[in-house]
């Protein structure tokens, strides 16, 4: 168990079966067992939670761990905001459909957290700044983030995101550094974990 990570609200599951990066021990029990971080979030992509949402969102709070979901497209935000997740996180391509899809999210009042920004292409001039601005620790490290973060850092609240799909991604190593070097406090969105 390593208490340096406080919050990991960016990680999926078996329950995310069809993405080829999931390894099938990638399960809740083994995730609890871990414990790799204090406060834990399960964000599943959505477009596989809709016929197994209620057993979904059981299996994730009885752990301890809050309910969320990636969403790949504003096309599935209305059925996404139907289903009672504790937050979002969201794919926010370049795109004014794409923008506006993340205002919607925003309107249920939960928190919306727009995942790997770089690597979706998107234009965090355009990003409502109500969102909380994703450091991922699968992507981070992929393109200029000296250069992409800077001119937003006083605009939006950041957090870090493993987005691990495999037990060996359940850390934060690249992007706590990448935040380090940009001068980034990550906010922490939940306080204490699930039910606590
Ligand atoms: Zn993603
Ligand atoms: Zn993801």
């Amino acid at each position: 168990m390593n208490g340096a990570i406080e919050q990991d609200l960016h990680i999926h599951t078996v329950y995310s079966h069809g993405d080829t990066a999931i390894e099938p021990q990638q399960t809740l029990d083994l995730i609890q067992a871990l414990a790799h971080s204090r406060v834990i979030g399960i964000s599943d992509h959505f477009e596989y939670l809709p016929p197994v949402f209620d057993r979904y969102r059981e299996d994730v709070h009885r752990r301890g761990f809050w309910c969320g979901c990636e969403i790949n497209l504003s096309g599935d935000v209305s059925q996404a905001l139907e289903l009672p997740f504790d937050y979002y996180v969201y794919h926010c391509r370049d795109q004014e459909s794409e923008y506006r899809g993340a205002e919607r999210l925003l309107g249920s009042g939960k928190p919306v957290i727009i995942s790997h920004p770089m690597a979706m292409g998107a234009d965090l001039n355009r990003v409502p700044a109500g969102c909380f601005i994703e450091v991922n620790n699968r992507y981070v490290w992929k393109n200029d983030y000296m250069t992409y973060y800077p001119p937003h850092l006083d605009r939006f609240r950041f957090v870090l995101g493993s987005d691990a799909h495999k037990p060996n991604w359940l850390n934060h190593l690249v992007c706590s550094y990448a935040a380090d070097r940009l001068g980034i406090v990550p906010h922490i969105i939940f306080p204490e974990p699930y039910g606590a």
